[in-house]
Order: C-alpha cells, then sequence, then structure tokens
C-alpha cells in the first residue's frame, strides 16, 4: 500500500536512483503523522529488493514498490535482511546514543551480502544526542560507495546543521486538504468509525492524515471537544478553576497545553483585527467578543508565553496537577 501523498516523493527518489544519481544520505523531514517512518521502510525494501536492482527504466513507473516475491523482499519481510540496519532510541523518549551510531560505521565497513545497496534506517534522528550526531558526522564525511542513509525526522530545526548540510532533504509535506480528507473519509470507513468529523479531525492533526486517524480511533475529538468547553466556561466566568481541573487532567498536559494554545492565538488574531469569523473559526462569538473587550492584547501575549514555557519544559514536567491548576487559574484571573 503506498499513501497518495508519497506518490511524488517514490517518484523523485526512484528517478535519481534509476540514474544513479540518488544521494547517500536522505533526510526524510515532515510534521508527525505523515507516514515518513513508513516511507523509509518501503523505500528501503525497494532499494534491497531485486525488482529495483534491475533499474527501471526512466520515466519511473507511478506505481513503484518492491516485488514482495523476490529474495530480498522475503528477507525483509522475515526482518532479517543482512544488508538492512536500524537505529532508533532503546525506548521512545530516549536517546540514540554514540555507541548506536558507532555501529552503523561497523555496519558500513562489511560489504554486502545480498543486496547492490546497504541501508541504514536513523530514525527519529533528532534522537541523536550530542556525541551520537559527531559520530554520525563522520560517517556522512566519509561515504561508501552503495550505501544509503535514511534519516528521518519530525523536527530538522533540532538537528546540527553539519548533518543537515550533508544530507539531501526530502520533504514530505502535509496533503492539500481535499487528498487528506478523502483519504481519512476512506481510512475510517474501512475503521467502521463514523466519518462526519473528518475536518475537524484533521484540523486537530494539523492536516497530518495519520495523526488524524489515530486522533479518530482514540476519541481524542471528543476530549478536545469538552476542553473546548470547559475553557469557553472559565472564559465567560460560568466556571472556576477548581470545578475544571479534573477534567483537564483527565485528558492529559500535552494536549491540554497544545490546544489552549491554539484558542488563545485565534484570541490574539480575532483581538488584532486580522481575523474573520468563519466556518474554520473554532471559538464562539461570544467567547471571542468577551475576551477581545476586556482583555488586554499584552496580557494575551503574556498569557501565550506562559503556555509556550509550560509546552517547552514539558518533557521535564513533574508536578502535571500544578502546571494545569496554575494555567486555569492564570486565564480565569485574566477574564475579570
Ligand atoms: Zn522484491
Amino acid at each position: 500500500m503506498q499513501y497518495p501523498w508519497h506518490v511524488p516523493i517514490w517518484q523523485h527518489l526512484a528517478q535519481r536512483y534509476c540514474s544513479a544519481q540518488l544521494s547517500h544520505a536522505l533526510l526524510l523531514s515532515g510534521n508527525p503523522g505523515l507516514g515518513k517512518a513508513i516511507l523509509s521502510e518501503q523505500f528501503a525494501q525497494w532499494i534491497l529488493c531485486e525488482a529495483a536492482t534491475k533499474r527501471p527504466q526512466l520515466p519511473v513507473p507511478e506505481k513503484l514498490l518492491p516485488c514482495g516475491k523476490c529474495n530480498g523482499c522475503l528477507l525483509y519481510s522475515a526482518a532479517s535482511h543482512p544488508d538492512l540496519m536500524r537505529v532508533s532510541p532503546e525506548s521512545e523518549g530516549k536517546a540514540i546514543t554514540v555507541d548506536a551510531v558507532r555501529n552503523i560505521a561497523n555496519f558500513l565497513a562489511l560489504k554486502s551480502q545480498f543486496a547492490e545497496y546497504q541501508v541504514v534506517i536513523v530514525a527519529p534522528a533528532e534522537a541523536m544526542n550530542k556525541y551520537a550526531a559527531n559520530s554520525l558526522l563522520k560517517t556522512l564525511e566519509e561515504p561508501t560507495p552503495n550505501t544509503l542513509l535514511l534519516l528521518v525526522s519530525h523536527n530538522m530545526g533540532s538537528l546540527l546543521p553539519t548533518i543537515r548540510s550533508r544530507c539531501q532533504v526530502i520533504s514530505c509535506p502535509v496533503p492539500d486538504a481535499t487528498q487528506a480528507n478523502d483519504w481519512l473519509t476512506q481510512a475510517m470507513a474501512q475503521s467502521a468509525l463514523p466519518t462526519e468529523d473528518t475536518k475537524s479531525l484533521l484540523m486537530l492533526a494539523e492536516g497530518s492524515p495519520l495523526l488524524a486517524l489515530e486522533y479518530a480511533k482514540a476519541g481524542t475529538l471528543s476530549s478536545y471537544k469538552q476542553l473546548l468547553q470547559s475553557f469557553e466556561k472559565l472564559t465567560k466566568k460560568q466556571s472556576n478553576p477548581v470545578e475544571e481541573v479534573g477534567l483537564w487532567l483527565s485528558v492529559g498536559l500535552a494536549p491540554s497545553l497544545k490546544w489552549m494554545y491554539l484558542w488563545v492565538a485565534e484570541l490574539i488574531r480575532f483581538k488584532s483585527g486580522v481575523m474573520v469569523v468563519d466556518n474554520n473559526t473554532i471559538l464562539s462569538e461570544p467567547v471571542l467578543g468577551k475576551v477581545a473587550e476586556s482583555v488586554e492584547s499584552m496580557r494575551l501575549y503574556t498569557f501565550l508565553d506562559k503556555i509556550t514555557d509550560s509546552i517547552r519544559t514539558l518533557p521535564t514536567q513533574v508536578n502535571v496537577q500544578l502546571t494545569v491548576e496554575d494555567l486555569l487559574i492564570s486565564w480565569s484571573r485574566l477574564n475579570r
């Protein structure tokens, strides 16, 4: 299976490969939820596939995927292809260590066993700690022939500039709204999920279809709507932080902060007069009007900074309850 928004990227990569112009290091970059890891796996399998080794004639056919039947594909499917190496953190949120990256150099020092190429996938590349990144730099600077390094990143900005500049950056953009919506509607129908909320789900997922599907399966939209209602009630003084905090804690700090940011940013846009109220507006008109009338812009910006600070320190937050309470109380006070 191939995601429709991957087709142009495949075309580009396959064309480079078939004309022997593939860079030895590719950096696949884009937002989470676009299937970059799957794309890197599919492309790695294709490079190891015997059908690819025959290098299709240019222009490359539109549907170009691993054959699934050859020796290379069978070894890949059995997770035992000796010419493929994956480097990832030991568990989610952990760093990729320098030892793991040194293994790449050792692996590439060997000759390929079956395929024409040796392929290494590093995902997510931003998980490399400083020492690991510096170690990879040496491998990138001294490329060995017929090797392909595939770096996958959700946050290219956090990579060392020297790593970025030694890779060919392949951007995986968010698909256009119609394509994303069509795909999501079909995928949700296949999973027997109701399909009327696809647009809201895509809005929450910032246009990433796979993330939107994950949200649909997890019931994220209903949590979002509950928090939005709670936020509006706090703004209109129809409730107080003590009554609301439990709901916010049950949804979790990360989504709470992300959505609150979205709403406060909308309030700032509305207050500054750059936004017109239309179908895409999230907050209700009474809430927009009340805040625009009674809260100074500077205080909104300060509050947005407060949310940003909490987002930045999210991985090290120890007292989640305190953070949520503090935000809700601050917001409530702002709306006197
Ligand atoms: Zn194959």
